[in-house]
């Protein structure tokens, strides 16, 4: 059985396009540049799991076909990466299963604030989400298939965000810094997902500058940029871009 990891969205905050059909400099009649918000999935074994529950999560999953969601790891509490989490319940009613939520304790506790519902009992519903507290290294796991995760803390503006890493992938969708003693944990990966969200400076996310400087040091297999302004054209960047770096799409499939 294949194990897969997609990139479900590949856009910022408002993808691309935005709500008022605003294009940036990006060709609107080329399908990469129909960019979701951004968020992941990965397939390890009979382990359905996502990073984060984007806006667009309901699109993303009927798009790419995922049917089963076993448990989200979520990286920050930011509206772009949380708010289809109401989207799951038929998981919750088909499995029978509360949906293990994992994440750190600052964003399980801003999720039970916003999302009580999800998490408690309310106006006669009854929660379908079960809050599980992140530890720098955790198990997933669904009867004999375990995946193996580490996790720590980079820099995202005024908060900080969570990246993941399984199997020689890394996950670090939000992020204008990591702090200097979590770049060994980035060592001997196959693949780095980055951000990546435009070419000026943002005081909250990588610019393709930090991006290229970060893979430079550690020296992943493969790079793929996501969280992409809508200001960056795909086959634009991707001409601008080193051997084995590449910009991310919506759908992007990787066997691992
Ligand atoms: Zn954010």
């Amino acid at each position: 059985m294949k194990n897969v990891f997609t990139i479900l969205g590949s856009g910022s905050s408002l993808g691309s396009p935005w709500i008022n059909n605003y294009w940036g400099r990006s060709d609107k009649d080329k399908p990469k540049n129909h960019r979701t918000r951004c968020c992941a999935h990965l397939k390890f074994k009979n382990l359905s799991i996502l990073i984060d529950t984007s806006p667009d999560i309901k699109k993303q999953l009927i798009d790419n076909k995922i049917k089963d969601i076993d448990a989200v790891m979520y990286t920050h509490e930011h509206t772009d990466q949380t708010s289809g989490i109401f989207e799951l319940r038929p998981f919750f009613w088909k499995n029978k299963k509360k949906i293990d939520i994992f994440a750190n304790k600052r964003v399980l506790s801003e999720l039970i604030k916003k999302y009580t519902f999800c998490f408690y009992k309310r106006h006669g519903y009854q929660p379908i989400m079960k809050a599980n507290r992140i530890k720098k290294s955790f198990l997933i796991k669904k009867d004999k298939d375990i995946l193996k995760i580490n996790s720590f803390r980079v820099h995202h503006g005024l908060i900080n965000s969570t990246a993941y890493v399984f199997n020689k992938i890394a996950y670090i969708s939000d992020c204008n810094k990591i702090p200097s003693e979590n770049i060994d944990k980035l060592k001997s990966l196959n693949y780095l997902i980055v951000d990546c969200l435009r070419e000026k400076k943002h005081p909250s996310h990588f610019n393709l500058k930090d991006a290229l400087n970060l893979i430079k040091k550690i020296k992943p297999k493969k790079s793929i940029l996501t969280n992409l302004h809508v200001d960056f054209d795909y086959y634009r960047l991707k001409k601008k871009l080193p051997k084995n770096v590449y910009p991310a799409y919506d759908g992007l499939k990787i066997n691992f």
